[in-house]
């Protein structure tokens, strides 16, 4: 019997933790993602795309799940990678402020209101908490270097 551990009302995030612990050889799947993306407006009412595993993996995954929320999954990935944190371009700083653009905001309104599914959206707005530098994930090249103004 499958046990639900967690829950996502975004269906993609649902699915890459779902890979993870697939990666981590615990068979997990993902239930009511397709009728969510099929009609948004059920989302709600199905209470989210459910992560779920058997009962056996259910402590392990579980696990999972929390240091992903804690961030530790994403630590772990820097601890292997340094280039993979964020940082601000000028200053090296770790604090950032990531916002979604006005554009992205005002489209995801307009295709709810539309025809009722949600628009993407990601935080590619930075702001430095250190030094107040601001730039776009889009400015951002290979190296971390920020894309000079043409
Ligand atoms: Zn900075």
């Amino acid at each position: 019997m499958l046990t639900t551990i967690a829950r996502y009302f975004n269906p993609s995030e649902a699915q890459i933790l779902c890979a993870r612990l697939q990666a981590d050889g615990i068979p997990a799947s993902v239930a009511d993602d397709q009728h969510m993306m099929a009609n948004w407006a059920l989302a709600g009412a199905l209470g989210g795309a459910r992560l779920q595993v058997p009962e056996a993996f259910a402590e392990a995954a579980a696990e999972v799940v929390r240091a992903y929320h804690a961030g530790e999954l994403e630590q772990d990935l820097i601890a292997e990678d340094p280039s993979a944190a964020e940082r601000c371009p000028a200053c090296g700083g770790e604090r950032l402020e990531k916002t979604v653009p006005l554009g992205q905001r005002a489209l995801l309104l307009a295709s709810c209101l539309a025809v009722s599914v949600p628009f993407p959206t990601q935080a590619s707005n930075y702001r430095c908490l250190a030094c107040q530098m601001r730039w776009r994930f889009s400015d951002i090249e290979a190296a971390g270097q920020v894309r000079q103004p043409t």
